[in-house]
């Protein structure tokens, strides 16, 4: 909740007033922060799980500049912390639970453990992946459903899954799950893939990847793990059960920004911003794939996050000034 009438006596100690909290460690945050540190800014990024997001959870970056071979997400995420720590930010583990602004401008960030306080805020939570909303999936999440073939592709060696979607995330995660697995069936909703023409093309071309068109997954079941999903296909309307040890899940993401109140946000939750990353709230700025963007991408995140941090320091100059 964004509420511009609530005061706390804790930010008379202006020695725990931070210049900027970020929050999310992925791409855009942990740009920012290497901005923000780099200007000597009193830098705090608060992040719930691990660094990097999405990013981290991406077996090969292959669009990224600077690397031609590409490189695996997990390290360029760890080589970012190590480059915004050596500039000086500050990483805490913890779940931002809401946001408020006192009458001084100051902003509040509430954890389950403690209250920051900040002169700026950063949003850069990022965006997580969606589940189908069918009957069993819940049970099966973690007991043969994945959102992460990058942590459990390893699980499925010599077995037969099933990657659901037609994003750069289906196809390229589906094609690194053929390392391992004896059988990838990919399975999307239409006849014509989302995902980018040269990744396609390479994917029509990966031995073990089968696609399985005009089909969504209606049901899953199984004992204790998954055994089987059921695929209904949208033109014929014909149902049937196949047999997979494995399902993984590349169907789009939603925004991690149901803990903000009072920001102005588009219908889906994307937070609205302008070209310098300003919200609706003066101090607060939105970045990366949390933010409404024509492209989510590691690159465009970092854009976000350097563009964000900018704004953050002349948002401090004109208040001092
Ligand atoms: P995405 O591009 O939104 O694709 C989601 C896919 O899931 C679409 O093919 C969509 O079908 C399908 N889908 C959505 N809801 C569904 C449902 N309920 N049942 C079945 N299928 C459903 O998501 P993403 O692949 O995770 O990518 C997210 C963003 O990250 C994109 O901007 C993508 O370009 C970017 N990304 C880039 C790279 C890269 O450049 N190397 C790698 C990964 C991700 P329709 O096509 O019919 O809508």
């Amino acid at each position: 909740m964004i509420n511009l009438h609530i005061s706390t006596s804790s930010s008379e100690n202006t020695t725990d007033i931070y210049d900027v909290i970020i929050v999310g460690s992925g791409p855009a945050g942990m740009t920012a922060a290497i901005y923000t540190g780099r200007s000597l800014l009193k830098t705090l990024l608060l992040e719930k799980i691990g660094s990097g997001g999405q990013a981290a959870l991406t077996e090969l970056i292959e669009n990224y500049p600077g690397f031609p071979h590409g490189i695996n997400g997990y390290e360029l995420s760890q080589r970012m912390e190590e480059q915004a720590k050596n500039f000086g930010a500050s990483f805490e583990y913890a779940d931002v639970q809401k946001i408020t602004r006192d009458d001084q401008g100051l902003f509040h960030v509430h954890t389950e453990s403690r209250e920051f306080l900040s002169k700026t805020v950063i949003i850069a939570t990022g965006a997580s992946p969606k589940k189908l909303g069918i009957p069993n999936e819940e049970k099966f999440i973690g007991r043969g459903i994945s959102f992460c073939a990058t942590c459990d592709a390893s699980f499925y060696r010599d077995k037969v899954v099933a990657v659901i979607g037609g994003g750069d995330s289906a196809v390229e995660e589906g094609m690194y799950l053929t390392k391992f697995a004896k059988k990838v069936y990919l399975i999307h909703r239409r006849d014509q893939l989302r995902a980018a023409k040269i990744v396609q093309e390479r994917a029509f071309k990966t031995p073990g990847m089968e696609f399985i068109w005009n089909t969504i997954v209606e049901e899953v079941k199984g004992e204790n793990f998954l055994e089987a999903i059921k695929l209904k296909n949208v033109k014929t309307g014909e149902t049937s059960w196949l047999e997979v040890n494995g399902m993984f899940l590349y169907i789009g993401l939603y925004p991690n920004t149901s803990f903000l109140e009072g920001v102005n946000c588009d219908e889906q939750g994307y937070i609205l911003t302008d070209e310098m990353m300003r919200t609706n709230i003066p101090g607060l700025f939105a970045a990366g794939d949390c933010r409404h963007t024509p492209l989510r991408q590691v690159i465009t995140a970092a854009s976000d996050g350097a563009i964000a941090a900018y704004a953050v320091e002349k948002y401090l100059e004109e208040i001092k000034g």
